[in-house]
């Protein structure tokens, strides 16, 4: 276990921990507050904080280290495990016909997303259809149809359409040689009811493989209403973290996996079709802990 996974700003108080012998109250606690301390600048939600610390502090002070671990390497590896636990395992994305939808507020970066997986599923041979299912923004099917032709990606949409349910019925139909079928859905501003509903309906009519809900890394406040009124209405299967090129450390995310009880799925780190990364435990831990 390498003291680098663990971020420059601990690197200081993991130092402090004597390689052998006991490790005191003091010295855990301190690491604790410099682990809280870096996890609170990336928004990690503060409950999240107080029960990882916790957790730590318990493990560090009561666990005897394995056979031949020193103590420093002991407590690096409580702080990754429980670091682990908030993050959750990377995803396996399954190389198969699949239909997908993606769900989330105006301005997350659904549209980008979409033409991103699909060009994903397009380098790993898997043929990818998109269809929009937004309505609601114009501008959208434009958007979504130009990404399209860039990556060379069947597209389907009616632009002068508002029923985005027999848009979606229709673009399966017509996508039924796409291997993998993308499904955009409008976002609003804020989770209205008829969003909701009209979510809850694409939903029945897609029966989708997988449901992503995509969200902006510098969300803050109001990330849990929106992660459990999401999951509520259609169920979850994972996020997507898009925006990570900013300065936005994804921390705020971490709640809407936490209550949708979801794992990270993707993360979109620029606005290229080609910024999109497989999760990764790892780096998205040292970049946390910062
Ligand atoms: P939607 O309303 O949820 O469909 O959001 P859009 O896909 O239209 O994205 C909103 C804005 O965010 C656009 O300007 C995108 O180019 C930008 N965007 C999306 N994903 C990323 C990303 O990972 N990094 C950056 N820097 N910008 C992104």
């Amino acid at each position: 276990m390498v003291l680098d996974k663990l971020g420059s700003s601990l690197k200081n108080s993991v130092r402090k921990i004597v390689k052998k012998g006991r490790i005191d109250k003091e010295t855990v606690n301190e690491l604790a507050t410099d682990i809280q301390r870096a996890l609170l600048k990336s928004d990690v939600d503060v409950e999240l904080v107080q029960e990882l610390t916790d957790k730590i502090k318990d493990r560090a002070l009561n666990e005897e280290p394995p056979k031949g671990a020193s103590s420093r390497e002991h407590v690096i590896r409580i702080v990754y495990e429980e670091m682990l636990e908030i993050v959750g395992e990377e995803t396996e994305v399954p190389m198969e016909e699949q239909d997908i939808m993606l769900v989330g507020l105006q301005g997350s970066g659904k549209t980008t997303t979409a033409a991103k997986l699909a060009n994903y599923f397009q380098k790993k041979g898997l043929k990818p259809g998109l269809i929009c299912g937004d309505t609601f923004r114009p501008g959208a099917y434009n958007q979504l149809k130009e990404l399209s032709q860039r990556i060379d990606s069947v597209f389907y949409g009616e632009k002068e359409s508002e029923d985005a349910i027999q848009v979606v019925k229709n673009g399966l139909n017509e996508l039924k040689d796409s291997k993998v079928r993308i499904v955009d859905t409008a976002g609003r501003h804020s989770l209205e009811s008829d969003l909701i509903d009209e979510m809850e309906q694409i939903n029945e009519v897609v029966e989708p493989d997988k449901k992503f809900l995509v969200i902006d890394a510098s969300i803050g406040k109001g990330v849990k209403d929106q992660a459990n009124s999401f999951n509520e209405a259609i169920g979850i299967d994972g996020v997507i973290i898009t925006k990570l090129d900013g300065t936005a450390k994804g921390g705020g995310a971490l709640t809407a996996v936490s209550e949708a009880e979801t794992n990270i799925a993707f993360l979109g780190t620029g606005e290229k079709l080609n910024e999109l990364e497989e999760f990764e435990p790892d780096s998205f831990i040292s970049r946390l802990l910062g």
